[in-house]
């Protein structure tokens, strides 16, 4: 592997300046921002790696960059990514512009850069070091990369009940991925869920004289009181049923944990 990691630090610059024009793309999905475009510039990516790439629509939400590329075993890998970003307000709080990549200290500042076209720049750069060291890949490689995955994937489900086939691979990497404190790569096997609710309270049919607050019912009072039924102060889930089905974890799995290394001190230190 030695001469593929030492292709990799030779192309660091190159790889660098490609990450670099591609958060120049403002491809903010809540914004419905530069899409067509970022999806045309990764593909016109993929294809540059030998890749037959195509640009996939996907109805109710943004298009969906699908590529393919053969290997030398049978077996197939795929990527996901996104080639959305959140918005990069607020803007008084950025050093340099969002949509400017700018290096400093040895680190490229703009929005994309970590979430996700950063994932997409070093995925790429692996598999040209690769190709350009060992000849072909060695093993087929796939790549999903959607455009809407920040304002929550819409319709994302049905797309793939719908290319069940183009999508089917033997592993599948997910978009994320970065280093250690220390610098250690890591590898994650497994993420948590996520459950999205939006609380509403209507007490009154129309706004109220603050003198009427010990008569009328307060609807931001209804609502902490809502919030405050979902967690404990312990931080367990308070919703009946909500731990039913969790299967514990194995001594296997406890221990894989226990062996990684802590990263409290660092942790702490980052978020004050
Ligand atoms: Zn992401």
């Amino acid at each position: 592997m030695q001469d593929i990691f030492r292709h990799v630090d030779d192309q660091l610059n190159e790889c660098i300046a490609g990450l670099t024009e591609l958060c120049k793309l403002p491809s903010v999905s809540a914004q419905n921002s530069a899409i067509d475009e970022t999806a045309e510039h990764v593909s016109a990516l993929l294809r540059g790696l030998g890749f037959e790439a195509r640009v996939l629509p996907k109805p109710g939400g943004y298009p969906v960059v699908y590529a393919e590329q053969p290997g030398r075993s049978s077996r197939t890998l795929l990527f996901y990514d996104h080639y959305d970003v959140q918005p990069p307000e607020p803007l008084e709080l950025w050093s340099s512009p969002p949509f400017q990549p700018t290096l400093r200290d040895g680190k490229l500042y703009g929005r994309g850069v970590s979430d996700n076209k950063g994932n997409i720049a070093a995925r790429l750069a692996a598999l040209r070091a690769w190709k350009e060291v060992r000849g072909e890949l060695p093993c087929a490689v796939k790549f999903c990369i959607e455009g809407d995955e920040e304002i929550g994937s819409p319709h994302m489900e049905e797309f793939v009940e719908q290319h069940r086939e183009l999508l089917a691979a033997d592993a599948c990497v997910w978009e994320g991925g970065g280093v250690t404190w220390e610098g250690i790569p890591q590898l994650t096997l497994g993420v948590k869920g996520l459950l999205y609710v939006e609380l509403e309270s209507n007490t009154v049919n129309r706004d109220a004289h603050s003198s009427y607050g010990t008569v009328l019912p307060n609807a931001a009072w209804r609502l902490a009181w809502a919030l405050a039924s979902i967690k404990g102060s312990d931080e367990r889930v308070l919703i009946e049923g909500f731990y039913d089905t969790v299967r514990p974890a194995t001594p296997e799995e406890r221990a894989a944990v226990e062996a990684m290394p802590s990263e409290e001190a660092e942790t702490l230190k980052s978020y004050g």
